[in-house]
């Protein structure tokens, strides 16, 4: 007997399980992982918990029913992270990870981004049992996807699972997704070296040296938009935002390091690895003959762009179960990682983005009952005889 969909959202809200590259706020996922897979055998299905290399207090799960856990041609997979973004519980109105029930609204952190989906997806598996199955059902839960996306480039490296067919269950208010752009957090340093403010020739100074460099990047950006427009975005250009600076510490001293982040969103079908080559190029041209030293690294690994065909078999059939037609979304997602594994990927799910990474988090409770609905025709499409 599965349990209650507000039961199982409530305890997957209650284990902590924030991801960042900062170390000291990072979470294991293991409990999240735990609770599923325990709900996930109760169904039939078959689990393998994949602990991450080198990361014991990380794993990724995959679940499987019918073709007795193993791999079988077809299928359907149903997917998403288990990990949620930090919380400042200061900005909330009650404690994010107590499941509060209010306005119709699940309120909690990660009940939109995206635990919610989990439970969406069990209860609609669970109207199906292993002998009804011609393909394989599998459910991915993944670690790590709103910092490094270890989890779902451990899959990849892997390289399961497999089937014909993916959904990653994103808040898209049940719209389906075929494309996204890619997103890289770029940091550009500056060495410089400090001294009285009275002298220049004391020191080095890194923030001078900065200023060619954000003209240089806001040259680079208006040529990526030139060359590249995609009609299916909203913002049909590559972006780049100059986003956060912080540079020397007193009016009276030669400024001696300063950091530029900026965030790069890059249209599907450009070479992520070779822009951010002459991006790094230009900064290092911009600032020759200065003798401060510069470097240009990514905070995370970056995100690849992602698109599949607007008219593809799964885009087709959610838009017609959910009454949506087919779009594009600015957000990253684990998209690339499951379509490069070989399965047609679409990004479809209950909850907003808007409520997304958001202090008062929640699940709209009027998207649940359709979310299962809609699941349950689409496994039926693509996994019953
Ligand atoms: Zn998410």
């Amino acid at each position: 007997m599965l349990a209650k969909f507000d039961d199982m959202l409530k305890q997957l809200v209650a284990e902590p399980s924030i991801s960042s590259t900062t170390a000291d706020i990072d979470r294991s996922n293991l409990r999240v992982i735990e609770h599923l897979a325990n709900w996930l055998q109760d169904l039939g299905f078959a689990t393998e918990v994949m602990v991450l290399p080198n990361r014991p207090d990380k794993a990724n799960l995959i679940a499987t029913l019918g073709a007795n856990g193993k791999p079988h041609p077809g299928g359907l997979v149903l997917a998403g992270h288990t990990d949620t973004v930090p919380v400042d519980s200061s900005l909330w109105q009650s404690d994010p990870f107590q499941l509060r029930d209010s306005d119709q609204r699940f309120y909690g952190l990660g009940s939109c981004d995206m635990k919610g989906f989990f439970p969406v997806a069990l209860h609609a598996a669970a109207a199906f049992g292993e002998r009804d199955l011609a393909a394989p059902l599998t459910i991915v839960a993944t670690s790590d996807e709103e910092s490094s996306m270890a989890g779902s480039r451990y899959l990849l490296e892997s390289g399961k699972p497999k089937a014909d067919y993916a959904i990653i269950g994103e808040p898209t208010a049940m719209q389906p997704i075929y494309a996204h752009k890619g997103v890289s957090m770029i940091s550009v340093q500056v060495q410089g070296a400090a001294g009285h403010s009275s002298d220049p020739s004391l020191g080095h100074n890194a923030l001078e040296t900065m200023h060619p460099v954000m003209g240089a990047l806001m040259q680079f950006r208006d040529e990526l938009a030139q060359q590249h427009q995609h009609p299916s975005f909203a913002v049909n250009v590559p972006t780049l935002n100059l986003g956060c600076l912080r540079a020397g510490d007193n009016p009276n001293r030669i400024c001696g390091h300063a950091e530029l982040q900026i965030d790069l969103r890059l249209l599907p079908g450009m070479d992520s690895d070779a822009i951010h080559k002459q991006l790094e190029q230009r900064c290092h041209d911009a600032v020759a003959g200065s003798h401060t030293q510069l470097t240009v690294s990514t905070v995370y690994p970056p995100i690849p762009p992602f698109e599949s065909a607007a008219d593809g078999e799964l885009t087709t059939t959610l838009a017609a179960l959910s009454g949506k037609a087919p779009g594009t979304v600015a957000f990253g997602t684990e998209a690339h990682f499951l379509q490069t594994l070989g399965m047609q990927t679409v990004v479809w799910g209950p909850g907003s983005i808007d409520q997304a990474h958001q202090p008062n988090e929640y699940l709209e409770q009027s998207h649940i009952r359709p979310a299962i609905e809609t699941l349950q025709q689409v496994i039926g499409r693509y996994c019953l005889a």
